[in-house]
């Protein structure tokens, strides 16, 4: 069996994308090629209810060499989808994009390019992004909460998904198994030599976003409980001064007991304070649960995600030792 050794890998998780994958591959595929190095695309479908399925098929039929497909048996999410794809990369250089066009794949050499000069990985920022309002608004607010969270995740843009990898950075984020994770983040983590360009962004293709405000919410969440404590110790902080000016409170109505006498006014902003306080708890819990509901995902051991099949030619996979058997070994010449 011939093995093709792709120097560029290229890792789309696709989710009810029938309309744009036709273009995609026209588009990936004239670009990769004029770039003249051997490279190959592995697509992962993550539960697509459209024709997605059928026409990745259609797609690895073309060009069985260059074109794999990894099929779930269920939606997994797009990390996850990215993921599967990290763990069966072949080649030296990986790139990540989305399967809507939104990142155009015309920007890949100058992916490469900063690659070649010996970075590790290639973070980029959307010039001129183009989204709905509200979703700007979001990311712009996210960006800001997250610079503050994170002082240490160097990155203006962490939505942009067209991104270029090492293959022993690509490895690192496939062997640590974490079922909730934020790629672009987890990259930094490992990076020793990282740098950041700018990239065109486009209107979706075709078909609608697959994130709705309160996916959004959960995805965020994931960024944040995955690469920071700082929600946790902050409620440490608020804590020991709601206490200290609580302390300061009673001493106050202490003395105002003593030299004022009795008095019954102010209940209501007491109720005030009181309900504010119980806020502030219940929020504290909600953060403390987020935290415990992804150790107790973790501590389950399920399988991140579940592959059905995967459709690929061109090599023997990693975990299978390659043994000549009798039916494989040569003919003598003789008989
Ligand atoms: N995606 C996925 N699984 C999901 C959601 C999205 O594989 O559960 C893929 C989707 O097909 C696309 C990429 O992730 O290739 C980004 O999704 P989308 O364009 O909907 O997100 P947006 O650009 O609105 O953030
Ligand atoms: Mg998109």
């Amino acid at each position: 069996m011939t093995t093709y050794r792709p120097y560029i890998s290229v890792v789309i998780p696709v989710h009810n994308e029938q309309e744009n994958l036709e273009e995609l591959y026209t588009r990936l595929t004239k670009t990769l090629d004029s770039l003249g190095k051997p490279y190959e695309i592995v697509l992962t479908n993550d539960g697509s209810t459209d024709r997605s399925s059928d026409l990745l098929k259609e797609l690895h039929d073309r060009r069985p060499h260059q074109i794999r497909v990894i099929e779930f048996n269920g939606n997994f999410g797009q990390h996850m989808a990215i993921m599967a794809g990290f763990e069966r990369v072949r080649g030296e250089i990986i790139i990540t994009m989305d399967a809507d066009l939104q990142n155009p794949p015309e920007e890949i050499p100058k992916l490469v390019a900063a690659m070649e000069a010996g970075h590790d990985v290639v973070n980029t920022h959307r010039e001129s992004r183009q989204d709905s309002l509200w979703r700007l608004a979001v990311s712009k607010l996210h960006n800001k909460f997250r610079a503050l969270m994170m002082p240490k995740l160097k990155m203006e843009d962490e939505g942009c998904m067209l991104r270029a990898y090492s293959r022993n950075i690509v490895d690192l984020m496939a062997s640590t198994g974490e079922t909730t994770t934020f790629i672009p983040a987890l990259a930094l983590n490992y990076a020793s030599n990282p740098t950041e360009v700018g990239v065109a962004h486009a209107p979706r293709s075709a078909g609608t976003s697959n994130y709705n405000l309160y996916k959004l919410i959960r995805y965020n969440f994931d960024l944040v409980t995955g690469f920071s404590l700082f929600p946790l110790q902050v409620f440490t902080l608020i804590g020991m001064t709601i206490s200290f000016l609580s302390f300061c409170f009673v001493v106050f109505l202490m003395l105002r007991r003593l030299i004022v006498g009795p008095e019954v006014e102010g209940v209501f902003t007491l109720f005030a304070i009181v309900f504010f306080l119980i806020g502030i708890v219940l929020l504290g819990l909600g953060v403390v649960g987020e935290y415990i509901g992804r150790i107790y995902q973790e501590v389950r051991k399920r399988p991140r995600f579940v592959v059905r099949r995967v459709l690929e030619q061109g090599e023997v996979p990693k975990a299978v030792p390659v043994m000549p058997t009798a039916d494989t070994l040569p003919l003598h010449p003789n008989g």
